[in-house]
């Protein structure tokens, strides 16, 4: 056997023990090009993928990928080295904490200028155990911070102040004779459209015994502070519930350093829209409030049509930059208590709190007709775009936030079918 034919020998049984610690491999493993076309992965990279494969199928990743981690083609276009890590341990949540909360963490390896390797890992459980230990490290914190930092007050069953301490008055400027019979909105800045945020934090001790909130708070003498408060249920010793012990601590310093960090976490890099995850959080809460409330609430799924288009014949910079003024456009119509988020590339979902059916298609079609009045310069020239929308609402029937999701993302696809640029709406599900 010659010497070339011998390295070929072992070059492919090398290549054969990789290719089985692929397929064995616990962990996620998948090659594709710099575009995310995938020549090659294991058996758990398919199963971990399951839930996002749907129509558009496994033959690119970022494509798979990219209704839950959008980001993901930027990070890899804007890599410029020629091999190395493009990220390491990107968390990708698949699905809600509602639906399981299934949390992927994502490691990209470029091999070289044609071959990338991704490593997906399951890493649920921990996220879960991470979200409990940051709960009781507030409480540790609160613990352990110096006492001047406290402020500790009761109040009645129904909310009203009725007992008030010395820390209390330093922290707010009030006087307890000024704070007794009224409710924490005297200086938590709780505005007039949240009329209801209070009771529903209430509601939250008072289901688990405690619950955590940070508020903006104003002191008598005007300045802004934040405060983090933790509601504890009291109970007397019949095991009856008698009020709540409130525990404010000063927060301010922290809040502001760790605002840019809040937003890295909770927005789209892109556009500055809500990101996926954060939306669920959001909307988790809104449907508990609109079904404790008996409200309406609705959902509208807008997604950019022939947007591919775009991209082909302008570029993807000059895409980017329609998806920026589509979300300002819309930030434009939406009222404070409305969220748009990004729910993959182009498709972008809106949450109307406290709106009916009708209310939501004048929105909608406020939102498609603004879209396509504007335009975005591309050096002189304009580029246009439509925008197709599908929307659902809940009103007495209470249908679950998966089901509005499910509804508003059918009439979204009856939209397309129709011609696109145009509005769908399912009506009261
Ligand atoms: P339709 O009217 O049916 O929605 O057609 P479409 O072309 O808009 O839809 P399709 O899903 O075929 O294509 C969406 C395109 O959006 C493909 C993808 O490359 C592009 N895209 C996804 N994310 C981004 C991004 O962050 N920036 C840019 N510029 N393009 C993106
Ligand atoms: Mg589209
Ligand atoms: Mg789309």
């Amino acid at each position: 056997m010659s010497d070339i034919e011998q390295d070929n020998d072992s070059l492919e049984s090398e290549y054969e023990a990789l290719l089985s610690f692929m397929y064995l491999s616990p962990v996620g493993l998948v090659r594709t090009n710099p575009s995310g076309k995938i020549d090659m992965l294991n058996p758990m990279a398919t199963q971990l993928m399951m839930p996002l494969v749907k129509a558009i199928g496994l033959e690119n990743l970022f494509e798979t990928l990219a209704c839950v981690a959008p980001e993901l083609r930027n990070l890899v276009t804007s890599f410029r080295e020629s091999c190395g890590s493009i990220c390491v341990n990107h968390r990708i949540h698949v699905t809600s904490a509602a639906d399981g909360g299934v949390v992927l963490a994502c490691t990209i390896v470029k091999v070289n200028d044609d071959v990338l390797i991704t490593v997906l890992t399951d890493i649920s459980c921990q996220v879960a155990t991470e979200r409990r230990l940051r709960q009781t490290d507030s409480w540790l914190d609160a613990i352990y911070t110096v006492v001047n930092d406290f402020a500790v007050l009761g109040l009645t069953k129904q909310g009203e102040i009725n007992s008030w301490s010395p820390s209390a008055e330093r922290l707010t400027g009030y006087s307890e004779s000024e704070a007794i019979g009224e409710t924490l909105r005297h200086f938590c800045n709780l505005s007039a459209l949240d009329a209801h945020v209070l009771g529903e934090h209430l509601a939250f001790a008072r289901e688990e015994g405690w619950h955590s909130r940070d508020y903006d708070c104003q002191h008598k003498s005007g300045h802004h502070f934040f405060a983090q408060a933790m509601i504890a249920v009291l109970r007397e010793e019949d095991d009856e519930f008698s009020g709540y012990t409130v525990v404010f601590r000063d927060i301010t310093e922290r809040k502001v350093s760790s605002e840019n960090l809040a937003d890295l976490l909770t927005k789209d890099h892109l556009t500055g829209a809500v990101n996926r995850a954060h939306f669920f959080n959001l909307a988790e809460k809104e449907f508990a409030r609109a079904t404790r409330y008996r409200q309406s609430i609705s959902i509208i799924m807008l997604d950019a049509d022939h947007f591919k288009l775009v991209n082909d014949s302008w570029g993807h910079p000059i895409g980017d930059d329609v998806l920026k003024s589509i979300v300002k456009i819309i930030q434009g119509i939406l009222r404070p208590a409305d969220t748009v988020a990004r729910f993959g590339g182009e498709e972008f979902v809106i949450m109307l709190p406290n709106t009916n059916s009708l209310e939501t298609s004048i929105i909608a079609e406020r939102l498609r007709s603004s879209i396509e009045a504007s335009g975005v310069d591309a050096g002189g020239e304009e580029v246009k775009i439509t925008v197709s929308i599908g929307c659902a609402s809940m009103t007495e029937s209470r249908p679950t936030l998966k089901q509005l999701l499910v509804s508003a993302d059918s009439a979204l696809y009856q939209a397309k079918s129709k011609g696109r640029n145009c509005i769908v709406d399912i009506g009261d599900i």
